[in-house]
């Protein structure tokens, strides 16, 4: 275990941040978790730090689980199942099933952060939501240590949504996350983009190659955060009534839509911000990626509150021209 007082959290965001914590634990072996359990000030669980965005310094202790390790535990020759520990890094485990050929999370590539983090949001690309595969969530309730084991069902996905997300938000530590995971080819390729890449290369659909060009379109559109700060998408694509939108279709013919559940429609949040004018747009160091209007960048000192004011001034807009809430899908801390 590590453990380290009044620390700088700029290389622990993505977003590059220069917020601090009052402790910062690394836990780096099983054993040493009860210290989670005795802190008796507010407390946030970290992974890869991509998907959260530091408004001011964190009076509390953050804590980070930095275990290890990929394990199979069943294998019935159709499918395996694998139980992966929170610390792994995402594109460590789809690299692992890549080099064994195992299907389900191939067009969640890519993807920063870890594998404890996958299930808080459910992340999803390209037409996959890691829900697909992940068949039970392990770890411990923060405040009283007590082990748990939530099912898929019990974890109550949704769109970049869970349980951990709501109702236990804050309160759980997942420790690991199992898997399952197909040996048989089964391509999820909805995604008209990943479609039409494949055709236009004119490559067959194999593992590696839908892995490939997933990576490619990836590149296109969202930033390097080595180079640029961000946490990726800032918010999600708003999921609005039919008799909504198509008064609002008739307003904007071109809007992008999906259909959704319960005869909903979602919309695409990126396109309402560019329609109201933010794409490219930059104030000091806080600013909108030119490639992609929902994606909110950091140029290199910008503060969390600057991230907040823009992200802020953008919800209104989209309301006041539209009509439509976008809500963050970024953790603001
Ligand atoms: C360039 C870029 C592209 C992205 N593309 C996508 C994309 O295509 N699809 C997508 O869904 N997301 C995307 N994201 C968002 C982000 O990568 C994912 O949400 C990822 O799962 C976050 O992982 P993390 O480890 O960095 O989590 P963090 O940001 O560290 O944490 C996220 C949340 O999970 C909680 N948490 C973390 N670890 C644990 C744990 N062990 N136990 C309990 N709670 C925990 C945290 O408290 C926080 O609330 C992108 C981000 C970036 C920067």
């Amino acid at each position: 275990m590590k453990q380290y007082r009044n620390c700088s959290l700029k290389t622990f965001n993505t977003f590059g941040i220069n917020a601090k914590c009052r402790q910062l634990i690394l836990i780096e072996d099983i054993s040493e978790i009860e210290h989670c359990f005795c802190i008796k000030e507010p407390c946030l669980i970290l992974g890869g730090g991509s998907n959260l965005l530091f408004t001011r310094d964190f009076e509390g202790t953050i804590v980070r689980l930095d275990i290890k390790g990929i394990e199979k535990t069943e294998d019935d020759g159709a499918s395996v199942l694998l139980r992966v520990a929170a610390g792994v890094e995402w594109d460590e485990l789809t690299s692992y099933a890549l080099h064994y050929e195992y299907y389900g999370i191939e067009n969640l590539i890519g993807i920063p952060g870890r594998v404890g983090s996958s299930p808080v949001q459910n992340i999803g690309a390209y037409g996959v939501e890691v829900k697909n595969t992940i068949e039970k969530v392990e770890g411990f309730y923060v405040a009283s240590g007590d082990p748990f084991t939530l099912t898929n069902t019990e974890c109550r996905f949704g769109y970049r949504s869970s349980i951990f997300k709501n109702e236990l938000r804050g309160k759980c530590l997942i420790t690991h996350v199992y898997f399952r995971l197909s040996r048989v080819p089964q391509f999820i390729l909805t995604y008209q983009e990943l479609k039409e890449e494949l055709a236009r290369r004119e490559l067959p659909v194999t593992l590696r190659n839908v892995s490939h060009i997933i990576l490619k379109l990836r590149d296109r559109k969202l930033p390097d955060v080595k180079k640029i700060g961000s946490a990726g998408s800032f918010f999600k694509n708003p999921i609005i009534e039919k008799e909504r939108f198509e008064a609002l279709q008739a307003d904007y013919p071109l809007l992008v839509h999906y259909p959704w559940r319960e005869g909903k429609v979602k919309l695409a949040a990126g396109q309402l911000i560019e329609l109201c004018g933010w794409k490219g747009y930059r104030a000091g160091d806080a600013g909108v990626y030119p490639q992609q209007a929902l994606v909110i960048v950091n140029y290199g000192n910008a503060t969390g509150e600057e991230i907040a004011m823009l992200y802020r001034k953008i919800e209104r807009s989209v309301e006041e021209k539209f009509g439509v809430l976008i809500e963050p899908e970024v953790n603001i801390v």
